[in-house]
């Protein structure tokens, strides 16, 4: 069961060779904060979970990849708080991973559909709620109470304003101030909700955000962040997307082979490898000035290392 009386813990990073640096270097676990409702999936989610249960709907419908974390934080969460869960995988029928199959142990109907349809989200929606309202309709007829199905849209990747009240929490739990605070990037939404917490409870003296998108082409990204929340004040790193999303390069798989073991703290190559090597390649090239304090958001996602296990 999911707590809800964080904060969630912060560990300090030393070796690497960072105190020749004089950089403080803190993590903000997130990851701790369930192994399946993972970190910012969890922050995204929890707000529009409220609001499903204040319209009193009872069916989460959403849509991912196949390696989509989103999608196995919505079945979990679904399963755990009572809502039955219904993911669209982008991809063949069939298509299966460990990933997928934790989403159906926890009841998600899982539907297939190519890429084409994939595109309109809202469609697709549309078509569910049609079904499910000719469906309510028939057993509507029966004898006794039957439950019916009211479906509640969320976008790939927890993409929506309420998903920014849930991130800014992260700031307001943080105990120090920092000079730089970090995170991995894949929709934008989880910066727009720390660039909205650093504005709702950092106050004046607050540091300074960025993001590093974890695909090609991340420039995007400002925009998304932008149409969340127009205030956002933030620096994205371009650079570290090693030929794209979910792609890897030997040095990548190095770096998070060494953080693993020199850390006891895991990540893994789709997001949170590419954040640290992130950071620790700004930090060895001398960005930050001596004396930095520098938070990164661990975001979770985990269960991106099920895909990707053969590397190592
Ligand atoms: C989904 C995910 C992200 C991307 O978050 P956005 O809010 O879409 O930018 C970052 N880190 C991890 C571990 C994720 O699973």
């Amino acid at each position: 069961m999911i707590a809800t009386d964080w904060p969630t813990p912060i560990t300090s990073v030393s070796g690497f060779g960072l105190d020749k640096y004089a950089i403080t270097l803190d993590i903000k676990r997130d990851d701790l904060i369930h192994p399946f409702i993972s970190g910012n999936k969890w922050r995204k989610l929890k707000y529009l979970l409220e609001d499903a249960q204040k319209q009193q709907k009872n069916t989460l419908v959403t849509f991912g990849g196949a390696w989509s974390n989103h999608l196995l934080a919505t079945a979990c969460a679904g399963a755990v708080f009572g809502f039955s869960t219904v993911g669209f995988v982008r991809g063949d029928e069939g298509v299966s991973n460990p990933l997928l199959a934790m989403c159906r142990l926890y009841g998600m109907e899982l539907r297939y559909v190519d890429r084409e349809r994939y595109r309109d989200k809202r469609l697709l929606f549309d078509e569910l709620v049609a079904e499910l309202g000719h469906k309510n309709v028939a057993m509507s007829h029966q004898a006794g109470t039957p439950s019916l199905q009211l479906p509640y849209f969320i976008d790939e990747g927890g993409y929506a304003t309420e998903a920014l009240d849930g991130c800014a929490e992260i700031i307001a739990e943080l105990p120090a101030e920092y000079d730089h605070l970090f995170c991995a990037c894949g929709t934008g939404t989880t910066l727009a909700g720390l660039a909205l917490g650093m504005d709702r409870f950092a106050g004046p003296s607050q540091g300074k955000l960025h993001g590093v998108p974890v695909l090609a082409g991340g420039a995007f990204i400002a925009d998304n962040v932008r149409s969340l929340y127009t205030e956002a004040n933030c620096e994205l790193h371009l650079d570290y997307h090693f030929g794209g999303y979910a792609k890897t390069s030997p040095e990548l798989v190095d770096f998070v082979r060494e953080f693993c073991a020199g850390t006891g703290i895991l990540i893994e190559p789709v997001y949170t490898g590419k954040l640290f090597y992130a950071v620790f390649d700004l930090i060895r090239s001398g960005y930050f000035e001596p004396g930095s304090r520098i938070l990164v958001l661990h975001s979770g996602g985990m269960t991106g290392l099920l895909g990707k296990y053969e590397l190592f």
